[in-house]
């Protein structure tokens, strides 16, 4: 018999149905995978196994009382950005040490109502800023694929490193992820997963802690399309509490897969060819147009003449909304306090203590870019660049129903091998954050293995609200690539 953690979502929800097993063996099955990986992996940095079991019986219960809701007996891992009610929530950083929100975000709230079951919380950057899990107070999160015939330890990217981590290693079915400029794309792509960052509004935001509130979006990280379709089902939808949550209905995501991708229109946007990218990029995008045309899609070349100018807006934007609402954490109201001998101290005390490296960067970088006097020069001039990004989309689909393109420059890289040179660590973003900018939905897709033996991903782009396309044209790929297997277990 198939392992249980061997198990897709959509596999494990029917055979909870028909009883194959029970909430309880499917969650204690991840709860032992966890215990025997997370030392090596690190890839939950609050593992929950006594409220995983709770939470499991309760759905054993629903599940002989015939439940058949969305996601009943899930377990699933929940990245530490989204506030989850009583149990521990700090983005990683030490200056939210021992919050333990009185709440659960709207995403949680609706996967619990959907029956799905916490494992714990999973590790990513300080407040979700980082392209490797590097940032991380927790420490290193690591990915369970290694380059072959060789033992390096290699980042599972970033910012939703736990999620990508744990997901690829069986260790749960699949993650809550956040993407502000990549952070649920490009550890998919540096994993063998799936994930999709829907339209900007699709999921709410409250109860998420906030990086760049313009950008973030919350979506799944899953080992199939047919799982990413189940989960953002249940994670998406309008929700008052967030003014930027859109009150369009959520399609049955599911069920558009499987029909086939005649004469959609892909487009190939010729900017999103990078110097110095290595060939094997090059040459997993060119079999993923041929993918598309052997499935009878039509390929066109369309132009998005701003791309070389979305990096640096984005980390003119990025870090300016970042240091807006980082100034909350001032140790008056939640997390780590620093006594000083007046107020004035208690919060440079706590701010100095309380973030890392990379989070004080984009404080600095954003207040200054805010400040009078450079507002106009760097923020408002950055604000229209977007506009100008979105335009270069708005005017693709005009053309196009999808755009196809890598998600990264290169393959998983090793840890300690970009941490020290923020430039390089950015360039990871280049093909990802311009879908945040225009507020776009994009899923990455497993497309195969580089020639280091790790995994390589391809982007795809939809109009807004879209995703029923963004999943129909991603299982093409996944087609013909193969979801990608689990990888081979060393911890
Ligand atoms: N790597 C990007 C950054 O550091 C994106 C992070 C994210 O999407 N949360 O800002």
């Amino acid at each position: 018999m198939t392992e249980l953690t061997d198990l897709t979502i959509a596999a494990a929800r029917d055979g909870l149905r028909e009883k194959k097993f029970s909430a309880r063996e499917l969650t204690d099955a991840h709860i032992d995978a966890i215990d025997a990986a997370n030392a090596a992996l690190n890839a939950f940095n609050l593992p929950t196994p006594d409220k995983a079991r709770a939470m499991a019986d309760a759905s054993d219960v629903r599940l002989a009382n015939g439940s058949t809701a969305a996601l009943e007996g899930i377990p699933l891992g929940i990245k530490d950005l989204f506030c989850t009610e009583g149990v521990r929530t700090t983005a990683c950083s030490h200056i939210l040490d021992g919050f333990e929100p009185g709440y659960d975000s709207t995403v949680t709230t609706q996967l619990w109502s959907a029956g799905a079951i916490m494992l714990g919380k999973l590790n990513c950057d300080e407040f979700a800023m980082g392209s490797s899990n590097e940032t991380s107070f927790y420490g290193d999160c690591v990915n369970p694929w290694r380059r072959t015939g060789d033992e390096t330890p290699l980042v599972p990217g970033g910012s939703s490193g736990g999620s990508a981590s744990s997901v690829a290693a069986h260790l749960c079915l699949g993650a809550t992820a956040t993407d502000t400029g990549g952070s649920i794309r490009q550890p998919a792509a540096f994993t063998g997963t799936v994930g999709i960052k829907p339209t900007y509004g699709r999921c709410s935001r409250w109860g998420i802690v906030a990086f760049a509130s313009s950008l973030d979006q919350a979506g799944p990280i899953t080992r199939t399309v047919r799982d990413s379709a189940i989960m953002l089902g249940a994670m998406a939808g309008h929700d008052p509490k967030d003014g930027t949550s859109v009150n369009v209905p959520v399609p049955d995501y599911e069920a558009t897969l499987g029909q086939d991708v005649k004469g959609l229109k892909i487009g190939i946007p010729k900017e999103y060819r990078m110097e110095g990218m290595p060939a094997e990029i090059e040459e997993r995008w060119q079999q993923g147009i041929k993918w598309y045309e052997d499935a009878g899609a039509e390929i066109h070349e369309v132009s998005l003449p701003h791309t070389k100018y979305a990096l640096p807006a984005y980390y003119i934007v990025a870090p300016a909304e970042a240091s807006s609402n980082l100034a909350r954490y001032d140790g008056v109201r939640y997390g780590l306090r620093v006594p000083g001998d007046d107020i004035v101290s208690m919060y440079e005390n706590t701010r100095a203590q309380g973030f890392g490296g990379e989070v004080k960067r984009r404080v600095l970088i954003g207040t200054y870019v805010l400040s009078a006097g450079y507002y106009d020069a760097y923020y408002l001039k950055a604000q229209r660049v977007r506009t100008l990004i979105k335009q270069d989309f708005d005017k693709a689909f005009e053309k196009v129903d999808v755009l196809l393109t890598p998600t990264t420059p290169g393959p998983a890289f090793g840890i300690g091998e970009k941490s020290g040179d923020p430039i390089a660590m950015y360039l990871n973003d280049i093909f990802t954050v311009t879908v945040n900018m225009a507020g776009l939905p994009g899923i990455s897709v497993p497309a195969g293995m580089s020639s280091e033996g790790t995994p390589l991903g391809l982007q795809l782009i939809a109009k807004p609200f879209d995703e029923p396309t963004l999943f129909r044209a991603a299982e093409v790929i996944e087609n013909a690539a193969g979801i990608a297997p689990r990888p081979e277990r060393w911890w």
